[in-house]
């Protein structure tokens, strides 16, 4: 999978909610190493930008 806004691929990260489920999200791996403000459609930064 890429990201839709700049094409760099997408990392399968998991969250913890607050409850702690555990749950994939994708993130844009751009936007993981601090390149870039992509905000990919799917369940990434419902837990507040948790980290990979
Ligand atoms: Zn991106």
């Amino acid at each position: 999978m890429f990201c839709g806004q700049c094409g760099s691929r997408l990392l399968l990260c998991h969250a913890r909610s607050g409850r702690g489920r555990i749950y994939p999200y994708f993130a844009c791996s751009a936007r993981h190493a601090g390149r870039g403000d992509c905000t990919p459609a799917g369940d990434a930064d419902r837990a507040g930008g948790a980290a990979c």
